[in-house]
């Protein structure tokens, strides 16, 4: 079979590989759409803590199930579009233990820590498995990045009616509105580039501010009548945002930080207590890829407009140069495999 194999940092060809067999508790799957994200990009450059070359990447797909392990005795059958939950947790660290295996401290994940989805064939765990009926490959394969948005989403405890700030408005952010919209949150979304915004307001955000003409904390005044919004998302992982996330949260509100960065930053101490501030981080998702199925069964539409590019698998490497070189042109980066109809 064919797949893309990154040999070094910015550098990714097609090579035929052995195709794989399954194992027990493992099922086949012809790939079908692969998305692309930042995290591919840290890989691809050579900048990511735990990778090693040469790795086929992706870790957000869908496919179509070939065939099973011996003795597979479960419900999906050969022909079903799945869409694939890429995290190898390893079930017993502390973590496991306590159900949040998104932050084992073993984890494994598809791509990034083993060879992932930009191959014609992937065998994983039955369990990684997660059906979507009728979804077109296309949005099946987007379920793992509305997942991310959706843990922070659940984290941050929003619900209907709630006043959800979200600032930066690139795909993580982007899969928080659309999350934080669907539980009928009201949804600010706060960035520096138009077209990203423009696309913030396509799926949820009733307001949006572009920092370049405005200011956030005027913004953010006038929208909550002075009080600040019960939920902020940080989805960029600047330090100084965070900063911003607890100046204009609500007392009592919450800050949930999904975006990610190596540096520190400084927070006021008195804020913790005065505003009983609650500050959560968010990673993966624990539990919650099934309802992400479902969101994105619910909004089609909406998470179909996160596709702003496509290329044949023949051209992933220029898909991956694509995003790397222009992540201001791009949210989600989408490298198609094609679906084949019948198992082989
Ligand atoms: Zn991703
Ligand atoms: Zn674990």
């Amino acid at each position: 079979m064919r797949a893309a194999l990154t040999t070094g940092p910015g550098q990714m060809g097609l090579y035929d590989l052995p195709a794989p067999e399954a194992g027990p508790g493992q099922v086949r799957v012809s790939v079908g759409v692969v998305g692309l994200c930042g995290g591919d990009i840290h890989i691809y450059r050579g900048q990511h803590p735990y990778a090693t070359y040469p790795l086929v990447q992706g870790h957000e797909f869908c496919g179509t199930v070939l065939s099973f392990g011996p003795g597979y005795t479960g419900a999906l059958r050969p022909g079903e579009l799945v869409a694939i939950e890429p995290l190898l947790p390893c079930g017993t660290c502390f973590a496991c233990r306590r159900r949040h295996p998104n932050c084992c401290s073993e984890l494994k994940v598809m791509g990034a820590h083993v060879d992932g989805a930009l191959a014609e064939e992937v065998v994983v765990p039955v369990s990684c498995c997660y059906p979507v009926g009728d979804l077109p490959a296309e949005l099946a394969a987007l379920v793992e990045p509305v997942s991310i948005g959706l843990q922070a989403v659940v984290r941050s405890g929003a619900a209907a009616g709630d006043q959800v700030l979200v600032l930066g408005a690139g795909p993580i952010g982007q899969a928080v509105t659309i999350c934080a919209a669907d539980r009928g949150a009201e949804v600010m979304v706060v960035d520096k580039l138009a077209n990203r915004l423009e696309l913030a307001s396509h799926l949820g955000a009733s307001r949006v501010v572009d920092v370049s003409h405005e200011s956030v904390e005027g913004a953010v005044k006038s929208w909550t009548s002075g009080d600040g919004p019960a939920v902020v998302v940080e989805a960029t992982g600047v330090p100084a945002l965070i900063r911003q996330a607890a100046d204009v949260v609500a007392p009592s509100g919450t800050v949930v930080v999904v975006g990610i960065s190596m540096e520190d930053v400084a927070l006021s101490v008195l804020d913790f207590t005065r505003k009983e501030l609650n500050i959560l981080g968010s990673r993966n998702n624990a539990g919650l890829f099934a309802e992400a199925v479902e969101t994105v069964r619910r909004s089609p539409k909406r998470v179909a407009q996160l596709i702003t590019h496509r290329f044949p698998f023949e051209e992933a490497p220029r898909a991956m140069e694509l995003l790397r070189d222009h992540p201001e042109k791009a949210e989600k980066v989408l490298v198609t495999l094609g679906e084949r109809a019948e198992a082989h």
